[in-house]
């Protein structure tokens, strides 16, 4: 069975880029809630499997987790797309340009794949594009993006010059939170932007970890010989329904993970197909939005 992909679009300066459509998360990386070498060998073994995508962030344990992520790349930074994220107060003309720098020490890189801003504050989208355009020229990033982003700024995003040049945005999504299938997504799919989905496992935003436990879950989990965490990751990376002809997928998932097990049971899931059948009945249990819900943030 091959693995489930999604494809960035090419940028200004990078070439398109296809990717397996689960990657690997690190908050709570770097905080010593699990030993440190779990941690780098829980992202080796992701890399290892295949998830070749790793998202972190200068927030996450202050600089901790893009330690770890810099030790489990030592020697293997081609294996991995970079990403990280810069807060919203450090997204300045200059100040981004100096967070950067500072992430970029810690994970011990010359480059990012992808930097994205964290979530929208209080400088000015267009000081902040003019910062990751600074960045890419200096080679320090080789594209941006943006997190926790709602229709009506990239709206703004898309009206400035460049700002069409932004890669995905990132969001939390997952079956207990489908607020973006109404308004979000469709603008997003209209424009060629994809999704990365954060929290994946729905260990934050609406009905947490419920979830995994939820009988509609577990049930269809039990069917298809997976796990329910298999099934809500299959079914946020399922292929779009704008495009029936095809596979065509345009969500990564970014699932965080320290124990092997899961670590593994992750991976697999980039192989995991639910059928029509399947997928009706998750959409009977949680129902898609009717309207427009505000952005779910953690
Ligand atoms: P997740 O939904 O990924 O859940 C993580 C939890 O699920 C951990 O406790 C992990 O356990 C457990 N888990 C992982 N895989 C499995 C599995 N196969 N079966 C059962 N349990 C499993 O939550 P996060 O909030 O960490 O979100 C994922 C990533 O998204 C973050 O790490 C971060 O990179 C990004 N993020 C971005 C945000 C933003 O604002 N842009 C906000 C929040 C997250 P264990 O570790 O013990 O294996």
């Amino acid at each position: 069975m091959p693995i489930a992909t999604v494809t960035l679009p090419a940028s200004a300066t990078a070439s398109a880029i296809t990717l397996p459509a689960i990657g690997q998360g690190t908050w709570h990386m770097g905080e010593g809630l699990a030993p440190r070498d779990d941690e780098v060998r829980a992202l080796r073994q992701g890399l290892d499997a295949g998830m070749k995508l790793i998202d972190t962030a200068e927030m996450y344990a202050d600089g901790g987790a893009e330690e770890v992520v810099g030790e489990a790349l030592a020697g293997r930074r081609g294996d991995a797309f970079l990403v990280s994220k810069v807060y919203p107060w450090n997204a300045g003309r200059d100040s981004a340009i100096a967070a950067c720098e500072r992430s970029l020490a810690r994970l011990r890189t010359d480059h990012l794949d992808l930097y994205l801003l964290h979530w929208p504050g209080s400088i000015p989208l267009d000081e902040t594009l003019e910062a990751f355009e600074r960045l890419r020229d200096q080679g320090k990033i080789r594209r941006f993006g943006v997190s926790n982003v709602d229709v009506d700024d990239l709206e703004t995003l898309w009206s400035l010059p460049g700002g069409r040049d932004c890669t995905v945005n990132q969001v939390l999504y997952h079956l207990g939170s489908r607020g973006i299938e109404h308004s979000l997504l469709p603008w997003q799919r209209e424009r060629g932007l994809p999704t990365m989905a954060y929290s994946p496992l729905a260990q934050g935003g609406r009905l947490r970890d419920s979830l995994l436990a939820d009988p509609t879950v577990t049930t269809i989990a039990d069917e298809h010989g997976v796990s329910p965490a298999q099934v809500l990751l299959a079914w946020a990376i399922r292929p779009t329904l704008a495009h029936p002809d095809g596979e065509q997928r345009d969500m990564i998932a970014i699932p965080k993970a320290i124990r092997p097990e899961h670590v593994r049971a992750n991976a697999e899931a980039l192989t995991l197909r639910l059928d029509d059948a399947a997928l009706a009945r998750l959409d009977a249990a949680f129902r898609p939005p009717s309207r427009k819900e505000p952005l779910d943030i953690i």
